[in-house]
Order: C-alpha cells, then structure tokens, then sequence
C-alpha cells in the first residue's frame, strides 16, 4: 500500500520540489498553500502523514498543527514540521503543537524518508487499530476513545539504559518530575528488567561503553513482551549512519547528545501519548467483543452468540454421534412485574432470573439470553431423560424463589414455563431444534403454565 502524504507550503517551489522527491520514493502527493486548505485536505484524505512549512501567511504551521491535534479524527496522523528556522525554541514549539518531529530546510533526504518510513508504519498499525474500533461503532458500540493528542501522561514508566553517570542524572531529575524513572546501566539487566515490567517507554544510549545501545533495541523490539513499547535512542550528535540505521530498525525517536532536556520532555510525550492512545484503542475492542457476545443486563451470551454457537455445536454433536439437548425457558406473566413496579424492577428479576439460571446449569451448558425474559439453555451430551430432568428441576427453583424487588418490599415469587427438545440426527439443525423447542414452550404456556414440555416431533429413540 502506498502510503500518502500531505504536503503543507505557501512557496509553490518549495511544494514542487518535496512532491518531486516524494513521487520518486513511491508516496502519493497531496498538497496545500496554507494551514486553512490543509485542514480541509486532511479532513477529506486523511493522509498518512502532513509535511509542514512553519512560515505561512495566514495561520503559521504552529497553529495548523494545534488544530490539527484537536481534532479526534486527525490526531493520530503524524505531522513532521519543515522550516528555515534552526533555533531550539522553535523546534520546541514545534514539537509542544504536537508535531511529530522537526525537519530543517534545506531537507536532507536520507533524514527525511527515514524518518517518514518510521512515522507511516506506526500510523498504518493505528489505522488497523481504529479500523476495529469503527467495526465497533458500526456495531452500535460507542468505543471511549479520546484524542490521541490529549491522553494524560504523567506517571508513566520510563526505563532509561544509559552508563553516563552525568548525563544519567541530569535526565532522571528533568524526567522525573512528571514520570517515575528506572535507571539502569547495565544492558543485560536492562534486557531482563524490559521483559519483567511494563514500561511506557525505553530511552537507550547508543554510547555505552561496553555494550551496542542498538543491538539491545533491536533485542528489545523483537520481544512479544515489549515489540510495542516506544524506543526512544541517544546518538552522537555527528553519527548520521546510527541514526538512520535506528530508524530502519524501527526504533520510534532519536535524541542527539548532548541532549536537549527539553526537546526530550516533548519528544518523549508524543511516545507516551502514542502508546496510551494504542493501550486505549486495544482495550476498547477487547471490550467491544465482550459487548458483542454478551448480553447487557444479564451478562449471559446473547442471541447472535447463541446461534452461532449453536450451529458449531450441533455439527459436532452430529459428528460424534453424541446427543445434544436445548431448552427455553419464558418467565411467566413477566409483563405484570413491569406493569405493577416497573420497569426497573423488571429488569432486577430478569437479572435474578440469569443468576439462577447460571447457579442451576452445568458448567458445559451454554446460557444465553434469547429475548425480553426468555432463555436459551444449551446442554451438550444430554439424553431426553437427563435433560427432562434439568429442565423440571430448573423450573422447580425458579417457583421455590425469592425475587428480591428492592429494600423494604416483601419478595416476589413468579414461575416460569421451559420447552424443551433434543437434537435428532435425522433432519435436525441448530434452527429446527430450537423451533422445536418454542413449539414445546408454547405447549406448556397454553396448558397453564409452570410446566415443561418436550417437543413430540422427532425425539430421538436408541441411538
Ligand atoms: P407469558 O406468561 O405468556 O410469557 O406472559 P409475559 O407477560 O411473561 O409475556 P409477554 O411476552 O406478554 O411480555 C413480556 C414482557 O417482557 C414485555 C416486555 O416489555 C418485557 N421485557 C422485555 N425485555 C425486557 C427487559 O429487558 N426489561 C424489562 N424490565 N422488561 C422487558
Ligand atoms: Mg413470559
Ligand atoms: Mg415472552
């Protein structure tokens, strides 16, 4: 895939020369005259990574990029800033809009596309990330993800590899007013501790005296444990070939020695930011799958879950000639406990009426909530006998029980009526062998109630 860029300047050359040189590495080129245009070029594309100028008539790039920033849907697009000016305020400036990085005109290519590649891949693996969570949101599920730009950071976890006993210091006491440092000197150790901990982000020196900071990096990225967590390098300042050589290998950012502890500071929070907003992504599709499957109220599997199920589970039953049995269970008169307390109440039994369900059944049953205040019961390796069994003795408990409906008031009691069938290995599927079932349920609502009956049709004999 080829990743596409937006390239961000008023001086028409200056856009001519960066799309000449983009073209000729593969990327595809969009362009804007000014921080304007660039915000609706990113809201329409949303490219994979923003090239801008600083100086721009208009709003400079200081202010796009903010803008940029806030944005929801543009935040996680990294932004690289391209200027004239050198000076360390605005490189810092830069980085606390939140750009990504800072590159200074004239642009050295190898520095450029190193640092590009890097860039793309991290966002290509959001995209992945946010692709699911849409997944989610098509769903119906409203994934809780903030900004990316905007995560709160501080006291995140810092593992800083560095033998220099100086330089160490200084950068504990600078990173540790907002984060918790671990220092350490030894690369081994460092190796060792990385797998055992979590850590937002690893600072390594590529200056060790007796040991290569990139091949401890390269170690550490390989790792399932850790492949995920920001690297962050030291370089020496003329060491051109180490630094691109730790952007090839995936290694996230690179500071120059001496490091600049304020460039640091920025730097290492658009790492922790990243990882945070990676973290969140992460849990919310966990959490959504959870959603998908289970039922709100109840916490039992839900209907799409069921019948999923069902279908595998009824295939293998059929495999290994093994019996499989289902029953539904119906509350009955449910809609009086809505109609006399409400619907809270109701909804308080319903969540009653689960627990039993799942205290009662084995744990190879597979509970789900089939409708309003109907339950799916699917028992595996049950014969008709052992399933009549369950059934009536699940219907016994429910008759015997004391719902609770709030502090104070006298406890009600409700009966429930259950269909039940087993699966014949003639003609059945998940879909007739739960029809079955609701054919047998409605049998026992119309002979008045708190009963079990067994579906007539093809119950199985002997086999
Ligand atoms: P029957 O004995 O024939 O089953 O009568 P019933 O009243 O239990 O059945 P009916 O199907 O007439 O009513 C079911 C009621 O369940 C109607 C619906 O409003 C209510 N219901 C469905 N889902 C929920 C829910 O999640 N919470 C609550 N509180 N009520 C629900
Ligand atoms: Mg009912
Ligand atoms: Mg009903």
């Amino acid at each position: 895939m080829t990743a596409q860029i937006l390239v961000v300047d008023d001086v028409q050359a200056n856009i001519k020369l960066l799309e000449a040189k983009l073209s000729s590495e593969y990327y595809d080129v969009i362009t804007a005259r000014d921080g304007f245009e660039a915000l609706t070029q990113a809201k329409e594309h949303k490219p994979d990574l923003i090239l801008l100028d600083v100086m721009m008539p208009g709003m400079d790039g200081f202010e796009t990029c903010k803008k940029l920033k806030e944005d929801i849907e543009l935040s996680h697009i990294p932004v690289v800033m391209v200027t004239a000016l050198s000076e360390k305020s605005d490189r810092l400036k830069g980085l606390e809009s939140g750009a990504d990085d800072f590159l200074t005109k004239p642009i050295n290519d190898m520095a450029l596309f190193a640092r590009m590649r890097s860039l793309v891949r991290i966002k290509l693996l959001l995209d992945e990330l946010r692709l699911r969570d849409k997944t989610s949101l098509q769903m119906g599920i409203q994934p809780d993800v903030k900004n990316a730009f905007i995560s709160d950071v501080s006291g995140a976890r810092i593992l800083l590899v560095d033998d220099d006993e100086t330089q160490g210091k200084q950068i504990v006491a600078k990173l540790g007013e907002i984060y918790t440092v671990e220092w350490i000197k030894d690369s081994e150790q460092a190796m060792v501790k990385s797998t055992q901990e979590n850590f937002d982000t690893i600072i390594i020196s590529t200056l060790l005296s007796d040991a290569d900071g990139l091949r401890l990096a390269s170690q550490i990225k390989s790792h399932v444990e850790t492949r995920n967590v920001p690297l962050l390098v030291f370089v020496d300042e003329d060491d051109s070939r180490t630094m691109f050589k730790a952007l090839e290998m995936g290694i996230n950012d690179y500071l120059t020695v001496p490091v600049d502890k304020n460039e640091m500071t920025a730097r290492m929070r658009t790492q922790i930011r990243r990882k945070k907003y990676q973290e969140a992504l992460k849990s919310t599709y966990q959490q959504s799958i959870s959603m998908a499957i289970t039922d709100g109220l109840t916490g039992l599997y839900n209907r799409h879950y069921l019948n999923t199920h069902l279908d595998n589970m009824v295939k293998q039953s059929l495999q290994n000639g093994k019996y499989i049995s289902l029953m539904i269970m119906d509350m009955d008169h449910f809609k009086q406990v809505n109609d006399t307390y409400g619907h809270d109440v109701g909804d308080m039994v319903l969540k009653q009426l689960a627990d039993i369900i799942i205290q009662a059944s084995r744990s190879t049953d597979l509970a789900a909530r089939f409708g309003g205040e109907e339950f799916v019961i699917l028992m595996p390796e049950t014969d008709p006998q052992a399933a009549l069994g369950a059934a009536n003795r699940m219907r016994e408990i429910v008759e015997a029980y004391e719902f609770s409906i709030g502090e104070g008031a006298p406890p009600l009691r409700k009966t429930a009526s259950i269909g039940l069938a087993t699966l014949h290995p003639d003609g059945d599927s998940g879909e007739s062998l739960l029809k079955r079932a609701d054919e047998a349920l409605y049998i026992a609502k119309n002979s008045g109630r708190n009963a079990v009956k067994v579906s007539t049709k093809m119950v199985p004999s002997g086999w």
